[in-house]
């Protein structure tokens, strides 16, 4: 078999569309890991993470993996057997911080919000106020399952005041909501390629204050995973460039010239923008008489699930959608399967044309 080029849309949850630019970044002729040029771009691609992050943590990288590699980064570097993490859930992807923490050995307490809502900081203060030395709390700050903006100043104020760490999942808010890792008080923070930043899945962004590296440092136990150990790859990323394993090379040309983009666009010009098209979006949709499932207030821009009446079919749409128009959008989870479409306007794909689009493909099939 051949690979082809499809022509496909993708505002589906990631991966988003890619730029012509960023594919072509992805195709530079190799280098070695540790050639000087290679070593300058990881050096400028840090500087453009901590950008993007907004802060001026010096451990700023970007881990080997998608997404999930990046949460993991950060729950096996921070949490040893036996401590106490306390973790939001109101979607998937709390539920995976969970069973990761759970994998670390955490002592893991929870607070859940339905749905389609987001966790409030009196829950997360109550848990915090009758149970001693919780190490971390972490939060999901856009919750792609169901499409929901996590508020996170007031929450890192409360788990700061009680000592513990601040961990949030930015996968699919960094690029297209703002991510104020300083400014927020946050001590780790991961994100990932495939989503708002437009590059292909592959790599995770991840950012530790000098709290968290300390704990890292500190820690009684070795980091139970060797790949993702972060005392052994600040290492590589850091001054004294030692090797730990083979950068996905290839991988960092093509996420450096994403973030190229991003930040020659303007990071508050990249957030108006999915500001924009997702309201655009939001009210179509809502013209064309379906519910939006977040909550009113609580609506990321990037990320929209949209329900549809209990006679429609959403598979069988969705496989139209793809088949008749080329556009890929995704199906709901958990609750909302079978009755949902999560639709992403993430990074490149976030435009004006893309959404006028799709919403005249789904008229089309809607009727
Ligand atoms: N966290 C969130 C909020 C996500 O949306 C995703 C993926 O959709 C992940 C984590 C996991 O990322 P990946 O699928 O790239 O491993």
């Amino acid at each position: 078999m051949h690979i082809q080029s499809q022509n496909r849309l993708l505002l589906g949850p990631g991966p988003s569309s890619v730029s012509p630019e960023v594919l072509k970044a992805m195709s530079t002729p190799l280098v070695g890991h540790l050639d000087p040029y290679f070593l300058e771009v990881m050096s400028d691609m840090q500087n453009m993470l901590r950008q993007t992050f907004q802060t001026k943590n010096e451990l700023t990288l970007a881990m080997s993996g998608t997404g999930s590699a990046g949460m993991e980064t950060v729950f096996v570097n921070l949490v040893e057997p036996g401590d106490k993490v306390l973790i939001g859930i109101c979607g998937v992807f709390g539920e995976r911080m969970k069973d990761v923490a759970q994998r670390c050995g955490a002592d893991v307490l929870t607070v859940e919000a339905q749905w389609g809502t987001a966790i409030q900081p009196e829950q997360v203060e109550q848990v915090l106020k009758s149970t001693s030395s919780i190490k971390a709390v972490a939060l999901v700050h856009a919750e792609t399952s169901t499409g929901v903006r996590q508020p996170l100043q007031e929450i890192s104020r409360i788990v700061h005041n009680y000592g513990a760490l601040f961990i949030v999942d930015t996968v699919t808010s960094l690029g297209g909501i703002p991510v104020e890792v300083d400014k927020m008080q946050i001590d780790a923070c991961y994100s990932g390629t495939q989503k708002c930043l437009s590059a292909p899945p592959g790599l995770s962004p991840v950012t530790l204050s000098s709290a968290a590296l300390n704990v890292v440092k500190t820690r009684k136990q070795k980091v139970q995973s060797w790949y993702l150990d972060l005392n052994m790859i600040a290492n590589y990323w850091g001054e004294e460039r030692f090797y730990h394993h083979t950068a996905p090379i290839s991988m960092i040309f093509s996420l450096h010239e994403a973030l190229r983009l991003l930040l020659d666009e303007g990071l508050e010009n990249s957030f108006a923008r999915h500001a924009r098209n997702g309201q655009l979006l939001q009210s179509e949709l809502e013209a064309m008489g379906l519910t939006l499932f977040a909550q009113e207030g609580y609506r990321l821009p990037e990320l929209t699930s949209v329900v549809f009446p209990e006679e429609y079919k959403e598979g069988e749409l969705r496989r139209r959608l793809l088949h008749e128009y080329g556009i890929e959008v995704g199906g709901g989870l958990g609750p909302l399967k079978d009755k949902a479409w999560r639709i992403g306007l993430m990074g490149h794909s976030s435009t004006l044309s893309n959404v006028t689009l799709l919403v005249q493909a789904m008229k089309n099939l809607l009727h």
